[in-house]
């Protein structure tokens, strides 16, 4: 049975209330009878009404019609319909009303021991000392406990005093009659910015602080193969830690500096070498490095430019297990410049000789060209 309310007087608000004022009144409303939390006798009925109340007078056509034939025409909108104005509302629903209660008001209580940041470093270095492993030494800055005062940031233990407002807690709790009934909230302490302490004299030595920042020159074990990208972790040498907790770590990330002559991939090694035509048509065994002892490789008669030879386990040393890569030797044939006059010589013979049998590669390819054109 559509009835007619007074939407006006329901929400509290003047009949020429603007859209904020209406809004705020149902606001306020809606999280002092919201049913899931007010279980007092009339709660629900209150507040589907002032959803209802708030429905019609938060949309300025409804409103106008509400104005002039009340809340039970001429369509009977709003009317007996029953709660409705839950999700549908320009107030957003439940979700508003409930982040509006709990939106950043719960707050971690700061008094609590915690671990320091981790802190991350560069560090370049050459090729040679990523490949076979290496010791540096590096100096790190570290926060200490301040020995004068144990930490604590006092200049001694009298002058360390309970905060009066939070009793040592660090937060405050404030109850508060909510939509949600009575409900606790966690506020850090404004007197003692959480710490649950008051210092009335800091210790002279760390400032109050409870840390020392001290220079340390340490060994840096850098293992056999480490790539560029990998890290090393040192325990404790991160930021301080906060309220006694420990200190964070700190990560050296490897940058490996390239080589003149070799290049790496994973943990394989890659070498150019360069031989004469001579050497390529004829053979021979050649003697290459590798980062270990030089190897000797047998070129074979005929070998083209750009062939690769793999030299077995002179690679670097898998760094997070076992085995060992290899190196590629790739070959690559040299046209000799700046001939002398016994090398033109032999040269032209031998390009005499070339066209005369007509199986040098270059006689091959006129020939198919030739044919290709028939
Ligand atoms: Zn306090
Ligand atoms: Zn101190």
């Amino acid at each position: 049975m559509p009835t007619n309310k007074d939407y006006y007087e329901i929400l509290g608000v003047s009949k020429t209330a603007s859209q904020d004022e209406i809004k705020k009144a149902y606001r306020t409303l809606a999280k002092k009878y919201h049913p899931d939390l007010n279980k007092e006798p009339g709660a629900e009925e209150k507040f589907k009404e002032i959803n209802e109340a708030y429905e019609t007078l938060s949309d300025e056509q409804k409103r106008a019609q509400y104005d002039q034939f009340g809340s039970a025409g001429p369509q009977g909108f709003g009317g007996a319909g029953g709660f409705s104005g839950f999700s549908s509302g320009g107030f957003g629903g439940f979700e508003d009303i409930f982040n509006s209660f709990f939106g950043g008001q719960r707050q971690r209580n700061t008094n609590q021991a915690r671990q320091g940041e981790d802190i991350e470093k560069q560090m370049n270095i050459s090729f040679e000392d990523a490949v076979y492993g290496a010791t540096k030494k590096i100096r790190v800055s570290v926060d200490e406990i301040c020995t004068a005062c144990g930490g604590s940031g006092a200049y001694s233990k009298n002058d360390i005093h309970t905060c009066p407002d939070c009793h040592g807690t660090g937060y405050i709790l404030r109850r508060q009659q909510t939509i949600f009934g009575m409900t606790q909230t966690q506020t850090v302490c404004p007197r003692c910015h959480g710490k649950g302490k008051e210092i009335t004299r800091k210790c002279d030595v760390c400032g109050g602080t409870g840390h020392v920042r001290k220079t340390k020159d340490i060994d840096l074990k850098i293992p056999e193969g480490i790539q560029t990208g990998m890290s090393l972790r040192l325990e404790g040498y991160g930021g301080a830690g906060v309220n006694g907790g420990p200190n964070g770590d700190l990560y050296i990330t490897f940058n490996v500096l390239p080589h003149k002559t070799f290049k790496r991939t994973n943990n394989d090694i890659y070498l150019e070498v360069p031989i004469t035509f001579s050497q390529a048509a004829l053979g021979d065994q050649i003697e290459v490095p590798t980062m270990w002892e030089s190897e000797k490789i047998k070129i074979p008669a005929g070998t083209q430019s750009g062939q690769v030879f793999k030299i077995k386990g002179k690679g670097v040393k898998n760094p997070k297990g076992l085995g060992r890569g290899d190196q590629f030797v790739t070959v690559k044939v040299v046209t000799p410049t700046n001939l002398s006059k016994q090398e033109i010589e032999l040269f032209k013979s031998l390009d005499q000789v070339e066209k005369q049998e007509k199986k040098s590669a270059w006689e091959n390819f006129k020939e198919g060209f030739k044919n290709l054109f028939k």
